[in-house]
């Protein structure tokens, strides 16, 4: 017997049918033998609709009753859930957040749990063997008493945080694919469904947009040691597969160089030139886009021939462009700089794999490959278990195509 968390993501609740599918898996683990806790989206296209309210209820509005709004999706699949449960004759009882209770600080639509007490679950558990079906993406804060929510996408934070707060065994987020892939599958036919990924590895891919997981989510599962599988509702409940294992490094026998390849389109260059070169100017161009809340991804600069003066390129996301060139422009005096550019028509493709740490030269091959079919790169960056290169977007399937087959991930 082993204690189990299950997240249903919202097309896997997206109608009562649907729901009543999440049910026969929920019943396979409870005929099984195990103990299940089960962590649940709203309806597919539920919160969106919820935040749309608030935004024409009021375009400036209070956190505190947009949370009470936004939340209200997950409360609902959570009770249907139980009902279809119980229909099926299933022991079953549905907890909001508050209810658990999930401790969350204050941060309204953007919270982070605190800590979760379980108890009651775990007793009925043993008591009743009741499924307890909690609605994720929320909790309360304490002090105040009122509902937040931990931001889009958060309920698989909730499984997460929930399965580490149980001990549970295992951690299963179900989704609408069936894995995770080594890229995506509509760019690369022959992109592959892994059985394993590092919590390293798969934080790299959700960061970089492979939109599987909630990148808070894979913090929390390394952190806690929290053995996750990404699967697929969608499957035949009686005959599933058991998706994508992401799990410690150490726990992966065969390790490839390169794991993935992931691109975000969520990327736009910003290039001063003729900066001067000297102490304090990075400060002055950098730190008033992080007062600003800009994150500053990839950075280049360039020393000029005269040695004076040095031309910088970096990358904010494609929301914060024009905010971003509002600040140097208006900063044009304190750094002093030649001329200004930008660009958005860019893509930042990524190859992601622990296995770099111990080899050489695996970023060297990307950009041999990339020059053979006339690709031009306009920044890198490198990290330990990473490298990324920013390209025109005109050419992201090209190029992941490409890094996909030099690295051997192409399926046979
Ligand atoms: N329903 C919330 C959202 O759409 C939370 C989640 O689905 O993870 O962001
Ligand atoms: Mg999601």
């Amino acid at each position: 017997m082993a204690r189990l968390v299950l997240k249903f993501g919202g097309t896997s609740v997206a109608d009562i049918a649907r729901i009543r599918n999440v049910a026969r898996h929920v019943k396979r683990e409870v005929d099984a033998g195990h103990d299940v806790a089960v962590v649940v989206s709203a309806m597919a296209g539920k919160t969106n609709e919820l935040v749309e309210w608030c935004r024409e209820a009021a375009m400036a509005h209070d956190a505190r009753e947009y949370d009470a709004v936004v939340a209200s999706g997950e409360i609902v699949t959570a009770g249907l859930l139980a009902i279809v449960l119980q229909d099926e004759g299933v022991q079953a009882r549905s907890w909001q957040g508050w209810q658990v209770p999930i401790l969350c600080d204050n941060a309204h639509g953007a919270a982070r749990i605190q800590a979760i007490d379980a108890e009651e679950i775990v007793r009925r558990f043993k008591e009743r063997k009741e499924v307890a079906v909690i609605t994720g993406f929320q909790g309360i804060h304490r002090e105040t008493g009122r509902i937040t929510t931990l931001g889009r996408g958060g309920s698989d934070t909730s499984a997460v945080a929930v399965a580490a707060a149980l001990k549970a065994d295992r951690c299963d987020i179900y989704t609408d694919v069936d894995g995770v892939y080594t890229t995506d599958p509509r760019v690369v036919p022959r992109a592959r469904r892994l059985d394993r990924v590092a919590f390293e590895e798969m934080l790299e891919m959700a960061s970089l947009g492979a939109k599987v997981l909630q990148v808070r989510s894979v913090e929390l599962a390394m952190l806690h040691k929290v053995k996750t599988f990404v699967r697929s509702s969608f499957e035949n409940p009686a005959d599933p597969s058991p998706g994508t294992l992401i799990c410690d490094e150490e726990d992966i026998l065969e390790k490839q160089v390169v794991t993935g390849i992931a691109f975000s389109t969520d990327e736009a260059q910003l290039t001063l030139r003729r900066v001067a070169d000297k102490p304090g100017v990075a400060a002055a161009i950098f730190v008033p886009l992080a007062e600003a809340n800009i994150n500053v991804d990839m950075i280049i600069q360039v020393v000029s021939d005269d040695t004076t003066t040095t031309d910088i390129t970096f990358t904010v996301p494609t929301g914060d462009f024009d905010r971003a060139k509002g600040i140097l422009e208006k900063a044009r005096g304190a750094i002093g700089y030649a001329s200004l550019t930008g660009a958005t028509d860019v893509v930042k493709i990524s190859a992601i794999g622990v296995g770099m740490r111990s080899h050489a030269g695996v970023a060297a091959r990307a950009f041999k490959a990339l020059a053979q079919k006339g690709i031009n790169i306009r920044a890198i960056t490198t990290s330990e278990i990473k490298f990324s290169v920013l390209i025109d977007a005109a050419y992201t399937e090209l190029a992941v195509r490409t890094l996909h087959s030099l690295y051997g991930l192409d399926r046979a």
